[in-house]
């Protein structure tokens, strides 16, 4: 492309040369001669009044040695009769071509045609006319063809010969970058990056890869992580279900048994609600996660959650906060249930040795905007952006707590299904999670 674009750039420089070139020769040539005829003109002055012919012809023939270019001149008199001419001719023979008159220059095929009125005082008593022969043109055009031509193809040369050097350079990176791919999609080794120089688009692209490598690796990395919490998350429940329903067959008294009995219903419902995530996983990844949508006050609806709260928490109060009463919204009330509870159990779980949650909610003209805000260990900066993906969990204190890296993954899901916003901001201690749902909403499946 750019071979043919600076071919194209030169080819329109070459002809712009080439036609002024020729032009200003035109416009000398004109000049030239109109002095010439203008000097004829004043010297015939005398011939005319006095009717002296061959002294006109005299002072015609002089041309010959000044201008021999001219093959034909003349002098008209002021009642239009050649008076006198050069070479020799009869005076049927003098033809001034049609256009000229009126006009002081013509170009035809060959030849310029130039004429010079020839005055004393203010009077016009005649004209004088010249034939002038352009083989000199012919000849300037053909050499400047030539020259136009011959830096034309050396031009050509040079752009392709720039342009074989750079697309060997830049074919030769990129066949690299392709083994590299081959290379690695073969071995399924992400750790090795490609050298990253330069700042032109294939370093771009080598960048991206590297990014793609990187981010590969994390995945995988956090696969394996979560293969090892998912085991271990699903065994615990497991396991206390087993020791109860041992320890149950051990005793006699009532109560004791149906304490045990809770126990072991608390731990199949973490289980189950562990299994529900992964589902729900499987149904995101496949597209398959659908929305029933009914129409209900958000008010009453937060109302209602919150209060079958402290059944789950013991440990913290949960306090509302809103700047409405009544807010219709047209969702799926389950989905938005279990993003409700996600978020609230975050906060409580995130925030050990705390007392409280807030839930603000306030409306605006185009959504509803609901905050969850804790007072626990916060997100560090750097990992904000990420834990709304699979199996993303912080590196500080959640190593310590328990989950699977998949709420906050599947409320992002819902959430966006519902064409609202989900997002978190830092507090100063602590952390707010918000999620938006439109008002006149029409989400889509
Ligand atoms: P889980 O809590 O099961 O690990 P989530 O997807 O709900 O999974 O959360 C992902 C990660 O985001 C958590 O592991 C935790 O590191 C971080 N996180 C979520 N909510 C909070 C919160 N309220 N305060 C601090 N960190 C949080």
């Amino acid at each position: 492309m750019q071979v043919c674009t600076s071919l194209l750039v030169l080819g329109l420089f070459f002809t712009v040369y080439v036609i002024t070139d020729i032009k200003s020769y035109k416009q000398r040539k004109v000049d030239d001669m109109m002095s010439l005829a203008q000097v004829i003109g004043t010297n015939s002055i005398s011939t005319l009044q006095f009717q002296d012919n061959d002294a006109a012809k005299e002072i015609l023939l002089e041309l010959h040695k000044v201008a021999p270019e001219i093959i034909y001149a003349g002098i008209i008199d002021n009642k239009e009769k050649l008076f006198a001419s050069y070479p020799k001719t009869s005076p049927d023979s003098f033809h001034i071509p049609a256009a000229l008159q009126g006009s002081k220059y013509l170009f035809s095929d060959h030849y310029l045609y130039v004429t010079n009125a020839i005055r004393n005082d203010k009077e016009i008593i005649g004209n004088v006319v010249f034939k002038v022969e352009l083989s000199e043109l012919e000849k300037i055009k053909q050499s400047k063809f030539e020259v136009a031509f011959m830096l034309f193809a050396i031009s050509i040369g040079f752009a392709f010969l720039v342009a074989i050097v750079i697309q060997h350079y830049i074919s030769r990176r990129l066949l690299y970058l392709v083994d590299a791919m081959k290379e690695v999609s073969k071995s399924g080794d992400y750790t090795k990056p490609l050298p990253e120089e330069g700042r032109d688009e294939i370093s771009t692209l080598i960048r991206v890869f590297n990014n793609l490598m990187r981010r590969v690796k994390e995945n995988e990395q956090r696969k394996d992580e979560f293969v090892g919490i998912a085991s271990h998350e699903l065994k615990t429940p497991l396991t206390s279900v087993k020791g109860y329903l041992q320890l149950l067959s051990g005793t006699e008294d009532k109560q004791v048994q149906k304490q045990f009995v809770q126990k072991a219903v608390d731990s199949t419902n973490k289980l189950e609600n562990l299994i529900k995530d992964l589902l729900d996983v499987s149904r995101i990844q496949s597209g398959q996660l659908q929305l029933t949508l009914s129409k209900f006050d958000m008010d009453h609806f937060l109302d209602e959650t919150i209060a079958s709260f402290p059944i789950i928490s013991t440990t913290h109060e949960i306090i509302r906060e809103s700047n409405f009463n009544h807010a219709l919204v047209h969702a799926d009330k389950q989905r938005i249930e279990q993003v409700l509870i996600n978020l609230l159990s975050n906060a409580i779980k995130y925030s050990p040795g705390e007392k409280k949650v807030i839930v603000y909610s306030k409306k605006t003209n185009t959504e509803l905007i609901i905050k969850i805000r804790d007072f626990g260990i916060g997100v560090p900066k750097e990992e904000q952006a990420n834990i709304f993906e699979r199996f993303y969990r912080t590196k500080n204190m959640s190593r310590y707590i328990s989950g699977f890296g998949l709420g906050l993954y599947i409320c992002k899901d819902i959430i966006k299904r519902h064409k609202g916003r989900i997002w978190m901001e830092a507090e100063e201690k602590g952390s707010a999670f918000y999620f938006s749902l439109p008002l006149n909403n029409t989400a889509a499946n």
